[in-house]
């Protein structure tokens, strides 16, 4: 974040909820937010994200073009009321997520921020070295018109990722499109005729009907006011295919409450005057229970019939204006109510890509190339997710930049967030083996174990010493031994530091931007003296550190002059595979060093980083 000129900052977690209420996500979240009160009765939300926040505080500050682009992020702990908590660290209802904010004057900037965090991202995890993938995915409850996502393939996932090898193609499932194979097209003549026939012509398809209430319940009109107007949104899918949600959202995205309520799913072989009496039936008796609560009665209503047709359902060959028309006319002609008094209708129809893309789907852009290669579908779990926003939180938050010829315009936003707990369980879940974890360096909480194992002449009689200051206590200050131990372990991590530093200055970036991974802080010594070698030995192993460097006989023997290294990630590793390259020593992947002289350890630890 620093190399891409990223600040770092701190915003509270008790966030006010008025800038919510402005970007009607108080409403669209409602159940995702813990809310709260002060005494005097104030509302508060407990921070589950922070664009609304972070963009107030930007439009506080009258910004000039000059001082952008602004890159802002922080590390902190966010709250969401997850109704399902679950597995651990990957989905709590506190977690600890890395989030920045970008701003910018022209969308042309703002999208050279998104790469510049895209590339920032791959490099932060290409670091950490456990494989990754990269989605194109739906934007969901934050917004924006680009999104991706960085996934770590998972069979303990919740999202389903599309993955075409041929090309590289990857999305996640709500947002893939795949081509449906083996299923026969509906010919438009026969949808047509679908359509026509009063009885007894049946097609199989997979329908959905939702309905919506007659007056949105956020509006206050009276049902007496001149004409209501009523959604009816059919969805027609080929059988057997799932409607994907987030895609037909994307057609209510200004208003959710235009699409309603799920009245209907149907997926069978049906005709279509059995279709429409079904739909009447659910309008009917929605709307019978509605006038009965709200008096007095008004069936002044204007029904706005509007089919939604996979485009992969019906096979039209050339989607003419006129195609389109004639199926208008012949719905329209369908949605006659026999029963209602006041028949004003309007029907439209649209085709789109509806459902979700599923395994051996065909790979739609490697057919657009005459390629013939087919869709794998796994589960993965969610590590990090970047959103081209626009003006979507700028614009009613009033965040303004003044540009060179003066005029005000809304900020260009993008948002971006890795889900660090989520990412540390999911990254050692793919990396861990039978013996236990086995830490990525970049991330594992200490690069360095050390395990002294006593002598029984330094041990004896100190059963009870449990830290390295009660054994220095307990011990005499000039006990040879003694000297050994405090000596070895101050050059083990005198002689490793000095090598990261010298690693880090002849690297070209800033020293200040690189992480240190062997610094004191770094190193755990294991002085539970009062425990049982082999408890510590299988700890060691257990818990994963990458480096575990043992003081046992050979050590004291020598006088520190030998060590025992362990390199837990080649524990498990099947060394065969590397017999024949030329360069087999070098190449080996050695779990356990014997007598290497303690000079040679950072040569050999940074070798096998
Ligand atoms: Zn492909």
């Amino acid at each position: 974040m620093q190399s891409i000129g990223g600040q770092k900052m701190t915003m509270p977690s008790l966030l006010p909820i008025e800038p919510w209420v402005t970007t009607k996500r108080y409403e669209t979240m409602n159940n995702d937010l813990f809310k709260v009160n002060d005494r005097k009765g104030t509302k508060y939300i407990l921070g589950p994200t922070f664009e609304e926040e972070i963009t107030t505080i930007v439009a506080n500050d009258n910004i000039s073009y000059k001082k952008l682009p602004l890159r802002l992020y922080q590390i902190s702990n966010k709250f969401r009321d997850e109704m399902r908590p679950r597995s651990l660290l990957l989905r709590g209802r506190e977690f600890l997520m890395k989030d920045m904010y970008t701003f910018d004057s022209t969308e042309k900037d703002a999208l050279i921020s998104y790469k510049s965090v895209l590339e920032a991202y791959h490099r932060i995890f290409k670091r950490v070295g456990v494989d990754y993938a990269l989605a194109d995915a739906d934007s969901g409850d934050i917004g924006g018109s680009l999104s991706q996502e960085f996934h770590i393939f998972n069979q303990d996932g919740e999202d389903n990722i599309l993955n075409c090898e041929t090309c590289g193609y990857t999305a996640n499932e709500e947002k893939a499109v795949g081509i449906i194979k083996n299923v026969e097209k509906i010919s438009y003549e026969s949808f047509t005729r679908w359509i026509s026939d009063q009885i007894d012509y049946s097609l199989d398809f997979s329908i959905s009907v939702y309905l919506q209430d007659i007056i949105p319940k956020s509006s206050q009109s009276s049902p007496t006011d001149s004409i209501q107007s009523q959604n009816i949104n059919i969805f027609i899918a080929p059988h057997g295919r799932n409607l994907n949600m987030a895609k037909c959202k994307s057609f209510f995205s200004e208003n959710l409450d235009l699409l309603g309520n799920r009245v209907l799913n149907l997926n069978k072989n049906i005709d279509f005057s059995q279709l429409t009496e079904l739909i009447n039936t659910k309008i009917e008796n929605n709307n019978n229970s509605f006038y009965n609560d709200n008096q007095p009665l008004n069936k002044n209503i204007k029904y706005n019939f509007r089919y939604f047709v996979d485009q992969q359902a019906i096979d039209i060959p050339e989607m003419t204006h006129e195609s389109i028309k004639k199926l208008v006319d012949l719905l329209d002609a369908k949605n006659s109510f026999s029963k209602t008094e006041n028949i004003l209708h309007e029907t439209n129809v649209l085709f789109s890509d509806l459902v979700n893309a599923e395994n051996n789907d065909q790979c739609k852009k490697c057919s657009a190339n005459n390629i013939s290669s087919n869709l794998v579908s796994r589960k993965a779990i969610e590590i990090g997710h970047i959103f081209y926003l626009g003006t979507k939180y700028s614009l009613p938050l009033n965040a303004k930049v003044a540009l060179k010829n003066s005029t005000v315009v809304p900020i260009e936003m993008g948002c971006y967030g890795i889900g660090v707990m989520r990412y540390m369980q999911t990254a050692v879940d793919s990396t861990r083996d039978n013996d236990g974890l086995i830490w990525p360096l970049t991330i594992s909480p200490f690069s360095v174990y050390i395990l002294p194992l006593l002598p029984k002449t330094l041990a004896k009689g100190k059963s009870g010493v449990c830290s390295i200051e009660q054994l220095i206590e307990a011990s005499n200050s000039d006990d040879p031994e003694l000297q050994t131990l405090i000596s070895g372990i101050n050059k083990i991590t005198k002689i490793l530091e000095l090598k990261e530093s010298k690693e880090l200055s002849n690297s070209s970036a800033l020293i200040k931007n690189k992480q240190k991974i062997f610094d004191s802080e770094n190193i755990l010594l294991d002085d539970r003296f009062h425990l049982a070698t082999g408890y510590k030995l299988y700890d060691s192993e257990m818990i994963g550190i990458p480096f575990t460097i043992i003081l046992g006989a050979d050590f004291f023997s020598s006088k520190g002059a030998f060590v025992e290294l362990k390199i837990r990630k080649y524990k498990n590793i099947d060394n065969n595979q590397d017999s024949q390259t030329k360069h087999e020593n070098k190449n080996k992947k050695q779990f356990i060093y014997r007598k290497v002289p303690i000079e040679d350890l950072p040569s050999l630890i940074f070798e096998n980083k």
